[in-house]
């Protein structure tokens, strides 16, 4: 191997066959972070060769989803680069000659077998596959003569090349997670490489060739490309790359929250979460697949979630922005089994983060929600709404929970929680509620830690109940009797309104029995 002093240069190579999935977006994620921490380059390649797969916007979702995640990306369609055109379906000359390349030179052959005759071999040999054993009983050019290989080419008949694979061979496969994997090519079979019937190449040898191309050092990628990986080296053995083949790493699997098996959409369904960073709607069969993104999550605790799946930073450190995660990332603590999908963990991380970012930046995505319930976040000060979301976030795990634990900062309660009202609303409340607002009319300051003692003492002087006043207060300024402390919050929304909201409540509410 030759990678020491080699530039690390890195690819995500998603198939835009539907929205990306959670694990390739982890995939994607731990690509990201050993290109930025060796200095190299990371690469975005679109693999569109299986026309039949192809969705429509599945290819602007990945980059829409990568650029939320802050993924960067030095290499791709959108940002060009020096090894393009890095999607597959414009590279079919390259494609073409490098096919050419493998038959000159005897490492691939031409075979006419249609899918019908595939089919009957099938039924005749038990596990039959297509390799050195049986290729000279198949339609082909090994097993033909060249002159019959040409007329039937010429007579217009589709054909596949095959990639001749040697009997007989220990494949070695250096991957840095698993060791050196030894595979016998004997279990293989000779590959499909390209189809004349579209005359698209399959995406084994696209991929193979793109990595050589685009100068790969290494490939990491999913654990269910793990079978691919001998073919790989292989290939690049047969076009005479051996020593410039990349090292891999296949990660391990996403394995479902409560159990042995890979994570699965309807994992997410039933137990509600998303395995797509950002919502998606199925063109076809017009369902729409949750977002992380529209669920409310800050992009930095998904990727802080997602890049503890499967790896630790050697302690218990939890807790990483996206630098120190460059800085601490290493395959030397990657683990080679599955990583269980746990989402609670997500959203304890989404918790976390919300409650570090300053709250002028919770206030930003707070707006949106605000308009959802036709709020207009025009007709409050930008401080306002920071200084709301602030007071409340200990309480959130996501950015949509805020409304229900600060709505009442936007909009006077227009009910009253029964049970609370039954509580602590009784029959001499609405006197001592008149007369609160009356104390309060008289205040000089609102301000939080000025007016509270002011008011206690009153209660106090009264010999009223304390717990009952307060919680009547609340009751009525609140709506209910939870919240962030209450002089903080009479303190923000300010005199008038507090005072209005008190002889609202002593109106509305009929005080319990
Ligand atoms: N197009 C393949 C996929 O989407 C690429 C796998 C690889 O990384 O080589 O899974």
């Amino acid at each position: 191997m030759s990678t020491q002093n080699r530039e690390v240069r890195v690819r995500f190579a998603p198939s835009p066959t539907g929205p990306l999935h959670i694990g390739g977006v982890r995939t994607a994620l731990y690509n990201y972070l050993f290109a930025r921490q060796h200095g190299g380059k990371m690469i975005l390649r679109i693999e569109d060769t299986d026309s039949q797969r192809f969705v429509p916007g599945a290819e602007d979702y990945i980059n829409e989803a990568l650029a939320w995640l802050g993924i960067g990306i030095d290499e791709g369609v959108r940002e060009g680069g020096p090894y393009g055109p890095y999607k597959q379906s414009e590279r079919r000359d390259i494609y073409r000659e490098h096919v050419k390349m493998l038959l000159d030179a005897g490492k691939a052959y031409i075979a006419f077998d249609t899918p019908a005759e595939l089919e009957a071999k099938r039924a005749e040999i038990p596990n039959f596959q297509y390799d050195a054993s049986t290729r000279m009983s198949m339609r082909n050019s090994l097993s033909m003569q060249a002159e019959e290989v040409q007329a039937l080419i010429d007579a217009g008949n589709q054909y596949v090349v095959r990639f001749k694979i040697e009997p007989g061979r220990d494949v070695e496969v250096h991957d840095m997670l698993r060791g050196l994997v030894t595979i016998k090519s004997d279990i293989l079979d000779d590959k499909v490489l390209y189809k004349s019937a579209d005359d698209l190449p399959t995406y084994h040898l696209a991929n193979i060739v793109d990595d050589h191309l685009m100068k790969i050092s290494h490939v990491i990628r999913g654990e269910e490309w793990l079978p691919s990986a001998p073919l790989h080296v292989l290939l690049y053995e047969a076009f005479g790359w051996a020593d410039t083949a990349p090292e891999f790493v296949h990660l391990p699997l996403l394995l479902k929250p409560d159990g042995k098996g890979k994570l699965s959409k309807r994992d997410g369904d039933r137990l509600g979460f998303p395995v797509f960073p950002l919502e998606w709607h199925d063109p076809k069969s017009g369902e729409t697949s949750r977002g992380y993104r529209e669920s409310g999550y800050l992009p930095q605790a998904v990727v802080n979630f997602l890049a503890l799946l499967g790896w630790n930073p050697g302690d218990d450190t939890e807790v990483m922005g996206i630098d120190e995660l460059i800085a601490k990332f290493s395959f030397d603590h990657c683990s080679r089994s599955g990583a269980k999908f746990a989402f609670d963990k997500g959203k304890w991380f989404n918790h976390t983060y919300l409650q570090n970012i300053p709250d002028a930046e919770l206030a930003e995505l707070f707006k949106p929600v605000l308009k959802a319930h036709e709020i207009d976040p025009a007709a409050f000060s930008d401080s306002y709404i920071a200084a709301a979301a602030g007071m409340v976030k200990s309480r959130i795990n996501f950015v949509s929970d805020l409304w229900d634990n600060a709505r009442f900062f936007f909009a006077a309660p227009t009910e009253y929680d029964p049970k609370a009202v039954k509580k602590r609303w009784s029959a001499e409340m609405p006197a001592i509620m008149t007369a609160l607002a009356e104390l309060l009319a008289a205040e000089p300051s609102f301000v939080s830690a000025e007016l509270e003692p002011r008011v206690l003492a009153w209660i106090e002087q009264n010999g009223y109940h304390l717990g009952n006043v307060m919680n009547a207060f609340r009751l009525a300024v609140v709506g209910e009797c939870k919240g962030p402390h209450m002089f903080d919050i009479t303190e923000l929304i300010g005199k008038d309104e507090t005072i209005a909201r008190i002889k609202a409540a002593v109106e509305r509410i009929q005080p319990a029995e």
